[in-house]
């Protein structure tokens, strides 16, 4: 709750306050002044009570003042909005218990509070301040729209708890293959077995270590390193490299015009890329083909990473991109997938302005289609 606004309602308290004490002012005024000095100071004291209002109807927080019967007394545009009260006049008690009752506390106990309330089936989650005003002025509530922030702080925690599960996979794979090296000591060929099974559960280790830093940096928009990207080159070397890299019963076929630039992190760019062409050979079949595309449509890039494998359900399009989400969980472990390169992809793509989206059949195939827009001088 900004400092701001506590300094504004004081202007604004004053200024309500203020157009009683000058009315009663200009009640003495008019016994021992003029009544042109007093006409003056009411002129002025409207003016400064209108502005008051006008700051405060243009706050983006809500202010409500409440009198010690709880009755509303005052409420900006915003509280009004936030606590859904229709019409500019103010009803006789509002709709929040939650809200009446923390008032109440901070006008019994004479002291500020300060808490969140969850999202209510009439508004979204607050986060309230309640200041008493003492007797017989009742209490100011400071209204703050929380819904993004307390979402915002969920999905933290989740995907937390989501990435320590993964994590605690491999490491339980690890302990019980260390023991049993331990206990096959004598046996060499059950020890060259487990050994091998131990570097193939430090390979997925570190990949999902590698994918969650990954990931930390695609989402920093500080981490950004912007610069003008031949993504034609990238898309080339990247095609190569999986090329070099994949099984042989994979083709794998580039079409890629040349002079694609596009304003972006290069290093962010070549993530993008390499994580669909990763995705694209590990879910295709034997013999099956995967064909990286890249042109200029109109003012933007169009990448697209083909393949003809196991395709993708309908239910699951739109969650692939989720973090963590596997349609065959097995199946992704076991080709070494981590359940992040999705959610890596639709991060690059979006802090470049861009999109990305998948069309596929189930057994049939995926198309995944990256727009980005094109660097001002590659239109
Ligand atoms: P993973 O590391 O598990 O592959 P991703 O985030 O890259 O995670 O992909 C999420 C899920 O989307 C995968 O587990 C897989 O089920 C599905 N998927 C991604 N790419 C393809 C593809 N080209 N063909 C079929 N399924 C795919």
């Amino acid at each position: 709750m900004s400092e701001i606004a506590g300094v504004i309602l004081l202007v604004v308290l004053a200024g309500l306050g203020g157009a009683v004490v000058g009315r009663r002012r200009g009640g003495r005024g008019d016994v021992t002044r003029p009544a042109r000095s007093a006409g003056a100071k009411i002129a002025r004291l409207e003016g400064e009570e209108r502005r008051a209002r006008e700051i405060l109807e243009g706050m983006s927080e809500g202010v409500l003042v409440l009198s010690t019967s709880m009755t509303p007394v005052l409420a900006n545009r915003a509280a009004r909005r936030l606590l859904a009260l229709a019409g500019s006049h103010l009803p006789p008690r509002i709709p929040s218990d939650e809200v009446v009752s923390i008032a109440r506390r901070a006008l019994s106990e004479q002291d500020v509070i300060e808490t969140d309330l969850g999202p209510s089936a009439a508004g979204p989650s607050l986060r309230v301040r309640v200041v008493p005003l003492g007797e017989p002025d009742g209490v100011v509530v400071f209204l703050h729209d929380a819904t993004e922030e307390q979402r915002t702080q969920q999905l933290r925690r989740q995907f937390v708890a989501h990435a320590s599960h993964e994590l605690k996979t491999p490491v339980a794979s690890l302990q019980t293959l260390v023991e049993a090296i331990a206990s096959a000591a004598d046996d060499r060929d059950a020890t060259a077995r487990f050994t091998q099974r131990l570097s193939v559960e430090i390979g997925r280790l570190n990949a999902l270590i590698d994918d969650l830093m990954d990931l930390s940096r695609v989402e920093d928009p500080a981490a950004m390193r912007i610069d003008e990207v031949d993504l034609s080159e990238i898309a080339r070397s990247r095609a190569k490299e999986t090329a070099d890299t994949a099984a042989a019963s994979v083709t794998l076929e580039s079409n890629v015009e040349e002079g694609v630039i596009v304003r972006g992190d290069a290093r962010q760019l070549e993530l993008l890329v390499r994580n669909l062409l990763d995705n694209a050979v590990r879910y295709t079949l034997e013999g099956g083909r995967v064909i990286v595309s890249l042109r200029k449509q109109g003012s933007a890039a169009r990448l697209e990473v083909a393949d003809d494998g196991i395709g993708i359900p309908l239910a699951a399009q739109s969650r692939i991109f989720e973090r963590f989400y596997r349609v065959d969980e097995d199946r992704a472990r076991a080709s070494g997938g981590t359940g992040l390169g999705l959610s890596i992809v639709k991060n690059v793509a979006e802090s470049h302005g861009g999109t990305v989206s998948v069309s596929s059949e189930l057994d049939e195939g995926s198309t995944f289609t990256v727009m980005l827009p094109l660097a001002d001088g590659a239109r």
